[in-house]
């Protein structure tokens, strides 16, 4: 599967798959992309990063950086906002799930 095939839906549903480990634990970046290809999710640090750095401007994430210059590496996880956000979203999630799959 391609990311940038059918990028208007599958946009959601990374984000929700990154809230759903920042509310986990922390994790970094590059940790996040492997993480996302092994669900099928083609995405680079092009499209991450942006989307990280949106999230945390929105409130959603918080992020530290340990290290610097070149092997600095900067940690996110979720803030309060973040976690009241994955929750909603859990329950529409499984709501729209059971329609779908009624139909199947
Ligand atoms: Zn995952």
């Amino acid at each position: 599967m391609r990311a940038t095939k059918h990028q208007e839906f599958l946009a959601g549903l990374i984000r929700l798959h990154v809230l759903h480990h920042a509310v986990e634990g922390e994790f970094f970046g590059n940790w996040m992309i492997e993480e996302l290809h092994e669900h099928g999710y083609k995405i680079g640090p092009g499209t991450l990063y942006p989307m990280l750095h949106a999230l945390e401007r929105k409130g959603y994430l918080k992020s530290r950086t340990e290290g610097a210059g070149r092997r600095a590496r900067r940690y996110y996880r979720t803030t309060r906002k973040g976690r009241e956000a994955l929750k909603v979203a859990i329950s529409k999630v499984r709501e729209l799930f059971n329609e779908l799959v009624k139909e199947r």
